[in-house]
């Protein structure tokens, strides 16, 4: 687990996302784009988050993801910062900002997946 003045010394970007809830830059992020097969980890604290099997080319610019690892992987909060209702998804186990889930996800077997949209700063691919 990083500290926060670890975070703030060695890893800003980090820092402003997981704790001041800050959003990375569409299209920058090292894992918009990732297609190797692993697990994507917290960067703070490094729980296991979301599975690469369930991640999906959202062309939004982020990382996107049908569903966490597991339910209790992450936890979810209302959001109305910016004139918008959305829904924030935080790491369960050190509350670092991820991201927000929207309810517009790829069609899977007749349903609509949600879309975690997790900013790559926050995450730490481990290959499997
Ligand atoms: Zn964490």
């Amino acid at each position: 687990m990083k500290s926060d003045d670890e975070l703030k010394r060695d890893h800003p970007e980090l820092y402003k996302v997981a704790r001041e809830g800050g959003t990375e830059a569409p299209f920058i992020g090292e894992y918009v784009n990732e297609h190797t097969d692993g697990m994507y980890h917290c960067a703070v604290c490094d729980a296991p988050l979301f599975s690469s099997t369930a991640k999906f080319d959202s062309k939004t610019g982020w990382p996107s993801f049908t569903d966490p690892e597991n339910a209790a992987a992450v936890t979810l909060h209302d959001d109305d910062s910016h004139g918008m209702r959305r829904t924030e998804v935080r790491c369960a186990k050190c509350s670092a900002h991820l991201g927000h889930v929207f309810p517009d996800g790829p069609e899977k077997n007749g349903t609509t997946c949600d879309r975690y949209c997790i900013n790559s700063v926050s995450l730490t691919l481990k290959e499997s």
